[in-house]
């Protein structure tokens, strides 16, 4: 189909070790049968103490907050592992990691992005543990796998597979596949953009790789470099947005019409930056350079996700922004895409040639961090993509 909705998921993770110390509820329901998500308003402190069987009566919750429930395409528990419709990293990649992937050997560019507020669980789904490895290492399995398997049944069809990992920083783009130089003219990349193959970083190391273990090997170098980096500027991972590429060729030569066709396409997963981020700084009007440079790429996602969903701006908008018919063009509202290096980058998985999934990452017990997660969730359903299956005939 030429045109298909982004698709959202979202995961509550467990409680983690401070948050059993404390007591803190969950408030998380997930309906196994219907998908919805209910974000139920917590206890007001003082009455926590007298539990009401997990619900309580409304006159228990804190005045003003209220539940909330959302549907999306799917909902993964990853609260209880004891319960039933507990979803694993297996569970996760099973329901959409290899539909993905499906899509990307009939030629199409994909997208995973992971959004949440720090703690969320981010990194967890995307790249997960030794033990747990979670959607990046199982798309990278799955593609050799299927490599080698392809290679057995169709000998006409070459592979090649090439590799990038980059993050987006203070609105810098850092390669992190070549070695931790801060302070170098050429530390930080620039973005070009190319009329048939749109924005990209310049001069970004793409390494071509022949097997599972030397992609998990570059893997692991990027994810080095972001913590090596972490470590000496005070928690970058939360601050900043890792995307890991995969380039998937198939070139197919027929032997009857001696015609070869060429499929490219493009495998994005991304780690974005804590969402908190966003708020934190526009709350307080923070003027901090780091600050309101973290603040720019994700507040322009949200301004591009809001605008995508919305093409004709037809939600009332507050009086002040976007009035006065500024922004718009034919009726159709402008994407800013170019506001930010993030959006910028992204440009084609968010709103052109691309399949595209969000995975809404939820924490069990933060009310206000979740439901401006699950409403940024919802939003994002609405944008549609236009996918195309990239071929080239080369005779
Ligand atoms: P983020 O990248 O969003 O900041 P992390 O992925 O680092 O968050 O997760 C925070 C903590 O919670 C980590 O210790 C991680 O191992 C743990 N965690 C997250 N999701 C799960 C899950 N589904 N199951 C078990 N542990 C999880
Ligand atoms: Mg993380």
């Amino acid at each position: 189909e030429p045109g298909g909705n982004v698709r959202v998921v979202v995961r509550v993770r467990a409680f983690l070790p401070r948050e059993l110390q404390s007591n803190t509820q969950c408030l998380i329901r997930m309906d196994p049968t219907t998908q919805a998500t209910t974000l139920l308003a917590p206890l007001s402190t003082d009455r926590a103490e007298t539990p009401t069987a997990g619900f309580a009566k409304a006159a228990n919750r804190r005045a003003n907050l209220e539940d909330r429930s959302f549907t999306f395409d799917s909902s993964f528990w990853s609260h209880q592992r004891e319960d039933d419709h507990y979803a694993e990293q297996a569970d996760v990649y099973n329901s959409l990691g290899e539909e993905f992937l499906d899509h990307n050997f009939e030629g199409y560019h994909t997208c995973i992005f992971a959004y949440g507020q720090t703690g969320s669980g981010k990194s967890y789904t995307m790249m997960g543990t030794p033990n747990e490895p979670g959607l990046i290492p199982r798309t990278c399995e799955d593609l050799f796998q299927r490599i080698a398997a392809a290679q057995n049944e169709t000998p006409n069809i070459a592979y090649n597979v090439r590799v990038s990992y980059f993050e987006v920083y203070n609105e810098h783009v850092r390669d992190l596949l070549v070695p931790v130089v801060p302070a170098q003219p050429s530390y930080y990349l620039k973005i070009r953009e190319s009329p048939t193959e749109g924005p990209y970083v310049k001069d970004l190391t793409e390494v071509p790789v022949r097997s599972l273990d030397e992609i998990l090997r570059y893997m692991q170098m990027g994810d080095r470099s972001r913590t090596v980096a972490s470590t000496k500027m005070n928690d970058t991972s939360s601050r900043s947005h890792a995307v890991f590429t995969i380039l998937l060729r198939q070139i197919h030569h027929d032997m009857e019409t001696d015609e070869t066709t060429e499929r490219s396409s493009r495998i994005r997963l991304v780690d974005l930056a804590g969402s908190e981020r966003a708020k934190a700084t526009e709350a307080t009007g923070q003027r901090l350079r780091e600050g309101s440079n973290i603040n720019k790429s994700l507040t322009t996602l949200g301004r591009v996700i809001a605008a995508l969903a919305d093409p004709k701006g037809n939600t009332p908008r507050k009086a002040g922004k976007g009035a006065g018919g500024r922004g718009r063009h034919n009726g159709e509202q402008i994407v800013p895409y170019r506001d930010s290096i993030l959006t910028w980058l992204l440009k084609d998985s968010l709103g052109g040639n691309s399949k595209t999934a969000m995975i809404a990452c939820i924490a069990p017990g933060d009310y206000d961090e979740t439901l401006s997660t699950l409403r940024y969730a919802d939003q994002a359903k609405r944008i549609r993509t236009r996918a195309v299956v990239n071929q080239d005939s080369m005779s």
